[in-house]
Formats: structure tokens, C-alpha cells, sequence
């Protein structure tokens, strides 16, 4: 299990737990209990929300606590002084599809292997380093971080929805006690704070997903796309189908059980060779 006692990231953890919270509380006590007591559809849409609010928080676990990918440290110590001596080595230098030495880790990293400064690792096909999940995106958890932005997306827009749904049951069956005025204020209110809380991160997880999607697509990572902008060049790679691109990432199982968390992790390893760090 890995987890980095990262302040940011820490934060960020209790403070997705406290939205996915809150968005629970508005729409079961707020919309399904105000509008929906005692019909089938309140139970149906409490089954379906909370199924959904399962993958948000087990797909974010697994991205949390899985290894990406960490490039393991050799058993012995190597010496890479004359890489100090002469400031970056030739091997730091390479285009990414070769071994590298990474002088920090002081080991020899795969290809597309990068090093992260916040988990002071290497990362296999590291994307970058999510203060969301308070880890890295890599070979290995890439898969869960889709799924984790999927139910996200996909419970932003249900919410959003049956908050509207709510709001037009509400104010098309007015009634004028008290009571109900009371209760009505109180429903808006959170009916508004929870509109803003689903536009802001729906849009926000919605982008993050069609860019994953579109790196994959790509094959470049989001690291890679940074280093071959800033070169203003790409190395040659051999094009590979979309499919075959998405395995790499999701696995070789069935395609059915890609959006589920609880299936085996994404990665092909391939970028391992047995036996590469017997040194
Ligand atoms: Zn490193
Ligand atoms: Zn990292």
C-alpha cells in the first residue's frame, strides 16, 4: 500500500469525502425525502446515487493506496558519480524511449519512466502527480483515476439533475404553511450549494477525462506531452490501434469490467524486463 504524507494532498482527500458527503445529505434529505416520500422512485433514485457515490469512493481508494508504478531501487547501491561529476548525464538526456539513469533515485529507469518530486520516486508512464488522490498517475493506477473521474462526472450530472427535478416538483406543488415555507428556503439554499458544487467539479472531472482519454489516444503521457512541447519535438513511435492503446491501460480482461474498481489494475508492465534489477 502507498500513501504520501503530503499535506496538500491530505487535504484534498478529507475535502473530496466532505463534498461527496454533502452532495449525499442534499439529495437524500433535501430532494428524495422532500419530494419523493413514499413513492417506489425515491427508493430507486436513493439505490442508484449511493451505487454511484461506491464507485466515486472505492475507485478514488484504489487510485489513493495502489502503486503507479514506482521504479523499485536496486539491492545494492550503483555508483553513478562520473554522472555527477559531469552535471546530467547523456542517459538523463534521451528522448524517453531508452533506459535512463535517474540521478536523484540513483537507479536505471525504464523507458517513459519519470521521476516525481513530490513522491521522490520514479514512476513508470508517470502523467502526473494528482493532489486529488494525493498520488501519482501512472502505469499502474492510471486505470482507477479513469474511473474514479467517470463516477464523478457521472454523479455530478445525476445530482445536478435531481436537483432540478426537485426544484420543479417543489415550486409546482406550492403549499403555504409555515412549515413548508421554512423548509422550502432551507432545500433552495442547498439546492443551490450543491448546482455550484456539480457544475464546478462536473466540468472540471469531465475535462480531466477527456484529457486522459486523449492522451491515451495519443500515446503520450501527460509528462511527456509537457517534455516534447517544451523540445518542440516527439520521438518516432510505432502507431498502434486505439484498442490496443486502451488495453495497455485497462487491462486485458473483458470490456465490461474496465469501469469496474474492484478488477484486477491497468499497466502492462511490459516496460519491465525480469531480471532488470538484479544489479
Ligand atoms: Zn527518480
Ligand atoms: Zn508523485
Amino acid at each position: 500500500m502507498v500513501f504520501h504524507k503530503d499535506p496538500c494532498g491530505v487535504f484534498c482527500i478529507l475535502f473530496t469525502y466532505a463534498l461527496v458527503a454533502y452532495a449525499d445529505y442534499v439529495i437524500i434529505q433535501h430532494v428524495i425525502l422532500t419530494t419523493l416520500t413514499g413513492s417506489i422512485w425515491g427508493a430507486v433514485h436513493c439505490v442508484l446515487f449511493n451505487t454511484i457515490i461506491f464507485g466515486v469512493l472505492y475507485s478514488h481508494a484504489r487510485t489513493v493506496f495502489s502503486d503507479p508504478g514506482i521504479v523499485p531501487l536496486p539491492i545494492m547501491g550503483l555508483d553513478f558519480s562520473d554522472l555527477h561529476v559531469q552535471g546530467k548525464g547523456h542517459m538523463d538526456q534521451s528522448n524517453g524511449e531508452d533506459w535512463t539513469v535517474c540521478q536523484r533515485c540513483e537507479t536505471y529507469r525504464p523507458p517513459r519512466a519519470h521521476h516525481c518530486k513530490i513522491c521522490r520516486r520514479c514512476v513508470r508512464r508517470m502523467d502526473h502527480h494528482c493532489p486529488w488522490v494525493n498520488n501519482c498517475i501512472g502505469e499502474m493506477n492510471q486505470k482507477y483515476f479513469i474511473q474514479f473521474l467517470f463516477y464523478t462526472a457521472l454523479l455530478c450530472i445525476y445530482a445536478l439533475i435531481l436537483n432540478i427535478s426537485g426544484w420543479m416538483w417543489m415550486f409546482g406543488n406550492a403549499r403555504s404553511s409555515n412549515a413548508d415555507l421554512l423548509s422550502r428556503k432551507s432545500t433552495v439554499a442547498h439546492g443551490i450549494g450543491l448546482c455550484i458544487e456539480s457544475i464546478l467539479f462536473g466540468l472540471f472531472v469531465i475535462v480531466m477525462l477527456f484529457d486522459q482519454i486523449s492522451s491515451i489516444f495519443g500515446d503520450e503521457t501527460g509528462v511527456e506531452y509537457t517534455i516534447h512541447r517544451s523540445r518542440k519535438t516527439r520521438p518516432p513511435r510505432p502507431r498502434k490501434p486505439r484498442m490496443a492503446l486502451l488495453r495497455e491501460v485497462f487491462g486485458y480482461g473483458p470490456v465490461y469490467t474496465w469501469l469496474m474498481p474492484c478488477s484486477a489494475p491497468g499497466g502492462t508492465v511490459r516496460s519491465l524486463v525480469p531480471g532488470s534489477y538484479d544489479v
